[in-house]
């Protein structure tokens, strides 16, 4: 081998490998950075939602977030040292283990370290193992080849990593689905990150190389998260239960502890302490790909006779606990509350003391979000705590446990920890407080200045604004803005993707972190952007005639879009919406009676509510078909008390345009309650909830099935056949049909937004924006933005385009679920960066644009016929609605 400077490099982003880590962590952001949403300008909005979970991360979270917690730890910046880096083997002195840091160059060495022997498939023995002198939150790790500027070709195709909080039980990690090996590099030069979903707590790793054929490997790492300042070295608890809920097998096992189980889980962490919380709705999990109940660990009161569960934290040293933050469930509608009370016993040496601190939360009957509970601990001193936990009813679920000690407080400061720090403390050593009163002063110090600098851009983007409104008569200039903005996002993550995969060299960042989420992204005008990437700035005129992004969008966009963070849906030259609705009549609230919670939306809560009197209230022209039942059971989407001007704006716009939209296959909107707060609209209730759910609990019908299969229907049960489902597309396509026909464009047509009735009937809702259940659905860049790019046109994503052509691509692809029964997100093999890359391919069109493949039950002509002339290149040749309805009811007969 030769020696070689790394000089060149290139960055492979690989983020949010499951869709759970993004859907997970854009939640928490979003429960940080709620403060901020009132902001009328985007950017401030952008930046102060930024800043604000910076400060509140820094002051007020007493556990890690693995949003924040990235920092390279010190292989690529050489704080960890050359002794605290080893290896199993090496091929040669210049290809020790100190030479395994990721792009970092001292002019010494080979370029990468490289183990003795070739490896052999299935030999993963060698390891080069990082000693982080204390424990640590870790939850990303980079990899990368030995290139040697050219002269080298060696690098780890997959990996697996093992770690250990005392050097000496070892663990092997493993995703939550139990995969243990990890995808590496496909080339020497590319740095691959890699989410660790469920993150590490150790102190020592192991990146150990897997290798299909007999090859020589090197490799060169880092590791990125944050000191682990909780303490917490291990808990001991009963393992979580089995719920059946209506026939759904919902687990709530810790899954990912890594001590040992046998009647209870001991000295290990898992769930508790992965930085992640459970949603409101524990069902919902599978959004992520993952089973019903898999973010919380769960107990049944009847197992526990004397009413509560008891666990034991142990912790690295003594310490002074001030409080501890317990995340639970409390979907009391079914039958899980947050705890009645929590009981915490103290031990410093061998004994438990015998007075407790005692803790009842108040009980919440109102609201069913799940919530942090913070257990005062009285400034007890401690290196164990034991807690008892009282149910509050049938089941309790936890997501996440946190404790805030005297020296537990998270440094969120850009600096990764240096090595030698006295911060780096050893298990079992005794911190001192000193250290943290310089880092509180540190942090303090930061604060400030973010403050001030804020306050400075607030000002300068004010001053801009009046500036612009001065200059510019059109009071549509805010909106452009604003979409601008949105817009300048998604093709900035076109060109940084694009961009990062082709540049050699000369980064001048010397953090990879930053360039993972850049603290003070730069807005540019869309249209210099697109400029900027030189195919397109040849062929924007060439593109059918489209009007610049900027035009399309005053053009379709009639009303005013207010909420930034997600994409606006309205109609295109619809004078149709414009100006007041007279005819939707006002609602008596008193005759609602709330039945259950259906779900959860952008604006606020669905319910399932009795309306008595409604028939009589809607007269015969209105009457819903087919029911008669009295009092009449409705859908109440109710606008949440603490919603902002804009998102009541918002919901106002929603009402508006559903009031006028009459077709059997679209929602109906019945009545309102809007003469005081909170705003209501109430829609006809769909018994089978939303599409996508209702098809992701069936089963195709074979042919073999046919006898089964008419049992199981007659009863009631979970198999439909091939015709069933070309029934629903039948149905979508004419309510696409009849929208069309009002030259409305809906903008977010997917089967999440499909409501299922009885008999199968399926109708086109949500008019308004997206969903909050399905984020995962939606593409976020850095956190801000919000669109369900599996589902646009790329001309929607590259031009900001939304035409009816646009919703016919999305219909392809609502096709495609419903055939497939949405049994997968659209191009779940792709991570969002790579569908983005795809639109690319599909605007370059040069036979590299891959096609979402032929559901197994699909015909091949209507998979060639109406599938794929649906992402058709020229938005012209799509076929129409008119034309989609007629062959698939032709296709029926
Ligand atoms: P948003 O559009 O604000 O995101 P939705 O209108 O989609 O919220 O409602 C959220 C959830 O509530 C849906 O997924 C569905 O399960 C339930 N839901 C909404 N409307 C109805 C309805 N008319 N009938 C039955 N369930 C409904």
């Amino acid at each position: 081998m030769q020696a070689g400077a790394l000089r060149g490099r290139r960055l492979t982003i690989i983020i949010g490998d499951t869709q759970a880590v993004a859907v997970k962590q854009e939640r928490n952001v979003r429960m940080c950075a709620a403060p901020g949403e009132e902001m009328k300008v985007m950017e401030v909005k952008l930046i102060t939602r930024r800043v604000v979970f910076i400060l509140l991360a820094a002051s007020a979270r007493a556990q890690v977030n693995p949003e924040i917690c990235r920092y390279p730890l010190g292989m690529t910046g050489g704080q960890i040292q050359d002794e605290d880096i080893s290896a199993s083997s090496q091929w040669s002195e210049s290809t020790a283990a100190r030479f395994g840091r990721l792009d970092f160059d001292n002019g010494d060495g080979d370029g990468a370290w490289c183990p003795h022997i070739r490896l052999e498939p299935d030999g993963h023995k060698e390891y080069l193992q990082v000693d982080l002198r204390s424990l640590h939150f870790i939850t990303l790790v980079g990899t990368q080849g030995r290139h040697a500027d050219g002269m080298g070709n060696e690098f780890a195709q997959r990996y697996m990593i093992k770690y250990s909080r005392d050097g000496n039980n070892w663990v092997g990690w493993h995703d939550r689905k139990g995969r243990q090996v990890i995808e590496g590099n496909r080339n020497a030069y590319d740095v691959v990150l890699k989410d660790l979903e469920p993150p590490i707590i150790a102190r020592f790793f192991r990146f150990m190389p897997v290798t299909d054929n007999s090859m020589i490997v090197c490799m060169r790492v880092e590791l990125y998260g944050c000191e682990w300042l909780d303490g917490l070295v291990s808990y001991s608890i009963p393992d979580g239960h089995q719920m059946i809920y209506r026939g759904l097998d919902v687990y709530f096992n810790d899954s990912v502890y890594d001590g040992a189980s046998a009647e209870r889980l001991t000295k290990g962490l898992g769930q508790l302490t992965d930085g992640t919380w459970g949603l409101d709705d524990f069902l919902h999990s599978h959004i992520y790909s993952m089973w019903p109940g898999y973010d919380y660990v769960g107990w049944n009161n009847k197992s526990f006779v004397r009413g509560y569960v008891e666990m034991i934290f142990e912790f690295d040293h003594v310490r002074n606990f001030t409080s501890m933050k317990v995340h639970c469930n409390n979907m009391f509608s079914r039958g899980v509350r947050m705890f009645r009370q929590a009981s915490c016993y103290f031990r410093s040496g061998s004994e438990w003391e015998a007075d407790p601190v005692t803790f009842r939360p108040p009980a919440d009957r109102v609201s069913q979000v799940a919530r942090f509970v913070t257990v005062p601990l009285g400034d007890r001193t401690a290196s164990a705590i034991k807690c008892r936990f009282h149910f509050g009813d049938l089941w309790m679920l936890l997501s996440e446990v946190a404790f805030q000690s005297g020296s537990a407080v998270y440094n969120t400061s850009l600096t990764p920890r240096k090595h030698g720090h006295p911060t780096n403390t050893l298990p079992g050593d005794d911190p001192t407080h000193k250290v943290d009163e310089s880092n509180t002063r540190i942090l303090i110090g930061c604060l400030v200045a973010i403050i001030a600098i804020l306050m400075t851009i607030i000002v300068i983007i004010l001053w801009r604004q009046v500036w612009q409104k001065m200059l510019e008569k059109a009071s549509r200039r805010v909106l452009d803005d604003e979409l601008t903005a949105r817009l300048a996002i998604q093709t900035e993550a076109f060109f940084f993707q694009h961009s990062s995969l082709s540049t050699e060299g000369g980064s001048t960042s010397n953090s990879t972190y930053e360039r993972i989420f850049p603290l003070c992204a730069d807005y540019q005008e869309p249209s210099r952007l697109i400029r900027k990437l030189p195919e397109f700035a040849q062929s924007t005129e060439h593109l059918d005639g489209a009007p610049h992004y900027a035009e399309a969008d005053i053009i379709s966009l009639q009303e005013s879009a207010s909420d930034s963070s997600t994409y606006s849906i309205t109609a295109v030259n619809m004078n149709l919406f414009a100006g007041t609705d007279s005819s939707m009549k006002e609602f008596p609230r008193h005759k609602l009676t709330f039945k259950e919670k259906l779900g959860e939306g952008q604006f606020g809560e669905v319910h399932l509510c009795e309306a008595e009197g409604m028939q009589e209230f809607l007269g015969e022209d209105f009457s819903i078909e087919g029911n008669n039942e009295s009092p009449l059971l409705v859908a109440v989407k109710t606008l949440r008390e603490d919603a902002n001007k804009n998102a009541r704006n918002d919901f106002l716009k929603e009402i508006r345009i559903m009031s006028r939209l009459m077709d059997p296959n679209i929602v109906r909107l019945l009545a309102v309650c809007v003469d005081t707060d909170p705003l209501c609209m109430i829609t006809e209730y769909m018994e089978n909830g939303d599409l996508n759910q209702f098809l992701c609990n069936l089963r195709l019908k074979e042919a073999a099935d046919e006898d089964k299969a008419e049992q199981e229907e007659r009863e009631g049960t979970s198999m439909v056949s091939y015709c069933k489902l070309i029934g629903m597309a039948v149905q979508i396509a004419s309510g696409m049909k009849y929208l069309s026909s009002l030259n409305f464009v809906h903008r977010d047509l997917a089967t999440r937004n499909c409501l299922v009735g009885k008999n199968y009937t399926i109708k086109i809702a949500d008019f308004g924006m997206s969903r909050n259940l399905y984020r995962g659905d939606y593409y976020r860049i850095q956190g801000r933005a919000v669109l369900p790019i599996r589902w646009m046109s790329w001309e929607s994503i590259l031009l900001g385009k939304f035409t009816m052509a646009s919703d016919v691509w999305a219909f392809g692809v609502t096709l495609w679920e419903v055939l497939t029964l949405c049994k997968k997100q659209p191009y779940s093999q792709l991570s969002d960066e790579q569908v983005i890359e795809n639109t690319g391919e599909f605007f370059r069109d040069q036979g590299k644009q891959v096609y979402l493949p032929k559901p197994l039950c699909c015909p091949e002509r209507v998979y060639s016929d109406l599938m794929l002339s649906c992402w058709r290149r020229n938005a012209k040749q799509r076929p129409s609605f008119q034309e989609m309805h007629a062959h698939l009811t032709e296709s029926l007969a």
